[in-house]
């Protein structure tokens, strides 16, 4: 029997391995399909404190691995496949084979941003192609760029982007946003942000240093074709949290986001949760870690019912 078993490898996964180890509870650390999080697919990271000149993301990473690494924490390459609450401890089934029993289960699965799909788009990230605005804005000063979709999350990067390029391109698919009005509204109202109704990015060009220099656009109503130049593209079509293992078992809002009761406690008993799988608002690599470190105090307290 696990004592801790911590689902993600993400800022919410290893600051929890950091602190779980540290207790000496040697927890089990499953890094699944996207080891590192989203931190992995950026560049430069600066707003993570301590960090004067900033890190970039894939090296904060492997530095907290190693940190959790010099605590005990033991990692593992594995996907959850299912999820059994039994009682006084829950059973994980892992890449669809071998279960595994633990007393206590940090779930900091993640979310993933949603993409595109368009060929050669994963190779583009951190190449003038982001799913962070917060994260990465602030490299692209006085020079245009696009945002993608038509929600809260795309209008509140368009206007938090006018602090920095020269002109923002919102680019959506309909000819209404979906955002709530007063979020719609004060990024239409910037003089520096333009809709682009009815349209899809259908291509990424990239220049000789292999970065974004513009996107190929059609409109959605006359099938147009036309190019748009941008240094980068905000793509902001929504996330997908990654809890379908827990599905009808955890409690989780209508779009799969976990529901925390007080602090980090699930509705199962030694289950907690942290980090963007339980969080639609902040989503901030800081947030995470500080959830993560809650969740592994969380999971120290309710052992103790078991000395
Ligand atoms: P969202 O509300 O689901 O909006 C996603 C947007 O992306 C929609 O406009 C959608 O177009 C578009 N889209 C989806 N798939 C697409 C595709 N394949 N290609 C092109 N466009 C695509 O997501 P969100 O903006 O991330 O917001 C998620 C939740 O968080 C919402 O409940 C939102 O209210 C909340 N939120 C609130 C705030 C705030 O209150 N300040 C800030 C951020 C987020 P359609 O409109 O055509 O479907």
């Amino acid at each position: 029997m696990e004592k801790v078993v911590i689902i993600g490898t993400g800022c919410a996964g290893l600051t929890a391995a950091i602190y779980a180890g540290r207790a000496s509870f040697e927890p089990l650390v499953l890094e699944g399909r996207e080891p590192g999080g989203q931190l992995s697919t950026t560049t430069l990271v600066e707003n993570f404190p301590g960090f004067v000149d900033g890190i970039d993301g894939p090296m904060l990473i492997m530095n907290m691995k190693s940190q959790a690494q010099r605590f005990g924490a033991r990692f593992q390459y594995s996907t959850v496949t299912a999820f059994e609450p039994k009682g006084d401890h829950v059973r994980l089934q892992l890449d669809g084979a071998e279960w595994i029993d633990t007393r206590t289960l940090i779930v900091a699965s993640g979310a993933s941003a949603r993409w595109l799909g368009l060929p050669g788009e994963r190779e583009m990230v951190g190449h003038g192609l982001t799913s962070c605005a917060t994260c990465d804005g602030a490299f692209y000063r006085n020079v245009p760029v696009a945002v993608v979709g038509g929600g809260d999350s795309a209008c509140e990067e368009a206007s938090f982007l006018t602090r920095f390029a020269s002109k923002v391109h919102l680019i959506h698919r309909r000819d209404r946003l979906r955002a709530s009005k007063i979020v719609g509204d004060r990024a239409l109202a910037n003089p520096k942000v333009t809709p682009v109704w009815n349209s899809a990015i259908t291509e990424y060009l990239a220049d000789d240093q292999n970065e974004v220099r513009a996107v190929k656009l059609k409109d959605l109503v006359t099938g147009a074709e036309s190019e748009l130049e941008v240094k980068c593209v905000f793509v902001a079509i929504g996330h997908t949290p990654n809890t379908a293992p827990f599905r009808g078992k955890l409690d989780m809002d209508e779009e799969g986001y976990l529901i925390q009761k007080h602090g980090t406690h699930t509705n199962i008993p030694g289950v907690f949760a942290a980090g963007d799988v339980a969080d639609r608002t902040y989503r901030q690599a800081i947030t995470a870690s500080g959830q993560g470190c809650a969740a592994a105090l969380d999971a120290e307290r309710y052992l103790v019912n078991f000395e």
